[in-house]
C-alpha cells in the first residue's frame, strides 16, 4: 500500500464527499472512492476517478443529469467572526 506523499502516513480507502462549483451551482458528488491520509486527511483520487467526476460535473453543468438541491452556505476564509 502506498503512503501520503505529503508526511508519509497510512492511506485508507474511504467513499467521500467532492463539492465542486459548476457555473453558479456548488455540485456534491456523493460516495466518491478516494485513498485518504489517515494522519493529514489529504485525499487522492485514481485517474479513472477523477475523469469520472469530471463527466459528472460537465453533465451537471449541461443539465444532463438530474441533481437534488441541497442548502448551501458560502463565507470568506477573511471573514470575521462575529461575536455575540
Ligand atoms: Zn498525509
Amino acid at each position: 500500500m502506498e503512503l501520503c506523499s505529503l508526511c508519509g502516513g497510512k492511506m485508507e480507502e474511504q467513499k467521500v464527499e467532492v463539492v465542486k462549483k459548476v457555473n453558479n451551482n456548488l455540485i456534491v458528488v456523493k460516495d466518491t472512492p478516494a485513498w485518504v491520509c489517515v494522519q493529514c486527511g489529504e485525499r487522492y483520487y485514481s485517474i479513472e476517478t477523477v475523469k469520472q467526476i469530471e463527466r459528472i460535473l460537465k453533465d451537471a453543468g449541461e443539465k444532463k443529469i438530474e441533481f437534488h438541491e441541497i442548502l448551501a452556505g458560502e463565507v470568506s476564509f477573511h471573514r470575521q467572526v462575529v461575536s455575540a
